[in-house]
Order: C-alpha cells, then structure tokens, then sequence
C-alpha cells in the first residue's frame, strides 16, 4: 500500500487523471492557433506603419522645401512607434495593446476626416490633395479595419475579454495595464 496514489494523507488521490481544463477557459492563456480576426489586425497595422515610414521617406525624397519635411518627422516617427509597439503588443496577446489598437484606430479614422475636411475646404494644389485623399482613403480602409477586426467575437477570446462566469465580452480594464478585465454584467475581475 506505498503507492502515492491512494496515499491516505493525500485528499485528490485521483488529480493526476482530473481532464485538464476546458480549452477557452478565459481564466487561461489562449490555447490554439492564432484567429484570422488578430492576423488581419496584425497586418493592418503593420501596413500602416510601413506606408508611414514610406510616404515619409518619398516626401523626403521629393521635397522642395526641406524644413518643412523636418518639422514632420518626430509626429512620423511617434506614429511608426506607438503602431510597432501595438503590433508587438497584439501578436503576444497583450489586452492593452487590444484596447489602445482600437481606441488609436478610431482616434486615427478622426483625425483623417477633419485632414480631409480642410483639404477639401482650403485652396490646396490639385497634386497635393489628390494625394492626401489617397492617403486618407487608404489609412482610413487600414484603420477601420483594425477597428472592426479587433472587436470580432474570434478576436475577444484571443484576447481573453469574454467573462467566465457570464460568457459576455467586455472592453473594461480593471487595472492601468489591462492586465486584468472586468465583467461589466456580474463585475467579477479575471
Ligand atoms: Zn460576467
């Protein structure tokens, strides 16, 4: 009777043969190849990032006044990082990365309307708002793709945002790093 399996003082003798939890238990990290919803997001970003740093360096390249260019290159350079770091953040399932990638999506789809508002209000040169139309128009599809693939029901499992107990999807932090998330509906933090 020395086997550790029926030892008396052990009260789970059978816990080794217990099945192991349920694989989207959102207590855990995500089990399972990553979701379309996270690859388009992923990419969407990245493109973003790379047609930043493009466009950037071709403005450089054709620029006629060069202080002008100059003056746009730490709001370049910001750009590329914050997308880099959400980029890193979303590929290792970070929820604040989930959180911000969205939140700076929507903010970015903004800040592209009032650009193209005053493009289209203002006497710019034909060349120059044709081009900012394209860059609107391709930086908002990119954006709002991001928006939207993010907030897939794929995606908030990735991410860990659907409550255990009440199977809801939340967006809520219950911490600074999102390291935590909180069910809105029955409040518990998991
Ligand atoms: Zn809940």
């Amino acid at each position: 009777m020395g086997s550790s399996l029926f030892d008396p003082d052990n009260p789970h003798p059978f816990r080794m043969m217990a099945p192991p939890p349920p694989k989207d238990d959102p207590r855990q990290p995500f089990v399972g190849p990553t979701p379309p919803s996270v690859t388009i997001a992923v990419l969407a970003v990245s493109i973003n990032v790379l047609l930043t740093i493009g466009a950037f360096v071709w403005q450089i390249v054709t620029a006629a006044d060069a202080h002008e260019v100059q003056s746009g290159g730490g709001g370049v350079l910001l750009r590329s990082l914050v997308g880099i770091l959400v980029v890193v953040g979303l590929i290792r399932g970070h929820r604040l990365a989930w959180q911000w990638g969205r939140v700076l999506a929507i903010l970015g789809v903004l800040l592209l309307g009032i650009a193209a508002a005053v493009a289209a209000a203002t006497n710019f040169a034909a060349g120059a708002r044709a081009l900012l139309f394209a860059d609107v128009a391709v930086s908002g599809a990119l954006l709002l793709t991001t928006f939207f693939a993010l907030g897939r029901p794929s995606a908030r499992r990735y991410f860990r945002l659907v409550c255990p107990q009440c199977g809801r999807a939340t967006g809520s932090a219950a911490d600074f790093w999102f390291r935590l998330a909180q069910c809105r509906q029955c409040r518990i933090r998991w």
